[in-house]
């Protein structure tokens, strides 16, 4: 008999998605766009990002959800979740596109563009000799798929790497630490900061006024994760006196952010509209077909998202 998996997003291609995913399934698993499902009784697999609530009652044979990237909070927060697993995406060229950014965003501040940047709308020659890696301290924030990756490429590029955590983790050239009393000495001693938590009850708003009290001065300060895991008033007044030099942020607490914003204007600030990192079709659907194929046999699934944790 014929399985369904019910595709939504209001982002992503479904033709792209289909196309890349079946060519990993039998035929006897067809993919539907939410809008043309044949048979809602034979949805058993979900591939969703951000859908409408009261989605998930349509599909009462609904077995597996597969988040169409890797930030859970939208889903897991959801009082219309079913009682059923829940996976995101961990693609190596998600992971890829993530750590390429967060170099540069790094880079951007090791290498005081910012300042350059400034200079050059002024035509000034400002030289401002460089500063070895090895002798900047970069702290990252969540290690996880994809914050690890990125920690272990700051590392590779020679900076002074930390990282935080809940658990402890292996990953080459980063000095990890995981006691949640960490924190704000992990803050005091970097350069540059980066955040790559998940927005969950214990991380909302985590980076508040004490957090960027903490800082160094004249820390830089990187947000690739969720806006909301920042106190975003305080993050604002941080670089209006000067506590932070600059910041590159691809996350806001509303996005679009609003045009009358403060962060749009303040010197040494990078706004990106939330790009640094997408999930990919060709190098996502595999895992995705893993787990279909994991459901239909009984096999234990990859990806698995912890509705405890909210990551
Ligand atoms: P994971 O869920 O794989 O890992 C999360 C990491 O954060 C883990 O290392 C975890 O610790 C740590 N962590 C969670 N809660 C806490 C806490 N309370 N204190 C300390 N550490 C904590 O996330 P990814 O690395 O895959 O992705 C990070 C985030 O990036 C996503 O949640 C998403 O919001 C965002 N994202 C942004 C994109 C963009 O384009 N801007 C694109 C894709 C994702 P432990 O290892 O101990 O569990």
């Amino acid at each position: 008999m014929t399985d369904i998996l019910v595709f939504y997003s209001m982002l992503d291609p479904f033709e792209e998605w289909r196309d890349a995913i079946a060519t990993h399934l039998g035929t006897e698993i067809r993919i539907e766009r939410a809008d043309a499902v044949s048979d809602p009784s034979r949805v058993r697999f979900a591939l969703v990002w951000n859908p409408p609530t009261g989605f998930f009652d349509k599909f009462p044979n609904l077995e597996l959800v597969i988040n169409l990237g890797a930030g859970v909070d939208r889903l897991v927060s959801r009082a219309d979740l079913p009682d059923i697993p829940i996976t995101r995406l961990s693609d190596p060229e998600m992971g890829k596109m993530m750590a390429g950014f967060v170099l540069f965003s790094v880079l951007r501040h090791a290498r005081e563009i910012p300042h350059f940047e400034a200079a050059q709308r002024n035509k000034q020659w400002s030289y401002r000799h460089p500063r070895s890696a090895s002798d900047i301290n970069v702290t990252v924030l969540g290690l996880g798929e994809l914050g690890g990756l990125a920690a272990t490429e700051i590392a590779r590029q020679g900076f002074r790497t930390h990282g935080w955590a809940t658990r402890p983790r292996d990953l080459p050239g980063v000095e990890v630490h995981y006691e949640n009393a960490a924190l704000h000495d992990l803050l005091a001693n970097a350069d540059i900061v980066v955040c790559m938590l998940p927005l969950t009850p214990a991380t909302s708003k985590c980076l508040d006024a004490a957090a960027f009290a903490a800082m160094k001065p004249g820390a830089a300060f990187v947000n690739v994760s969720r806006g909301e895991v920042v106190e975003e008033r305080a993050l604002v007044a941080a670089l209006q006196s000067g506590k932070l030099s600059g910041a590159t942020l691809d996350v806001f607490a509303s996005e679009p952010l609003p045009p009358e914003h403060a962060l749009w204007t303040l010197p040494g600030v990078l706004i990106t509209p939330h790009l640094a990192s997408v999930a990919l079709p060709k190098s996502a659907a595999p895992q995705i077909a893993f787990n279909i194929n994991a459901v239909r046999s009984g096999a234990p699934l990859a990806n698995v998202v912890s509705k405890l944790r909210g990551y």
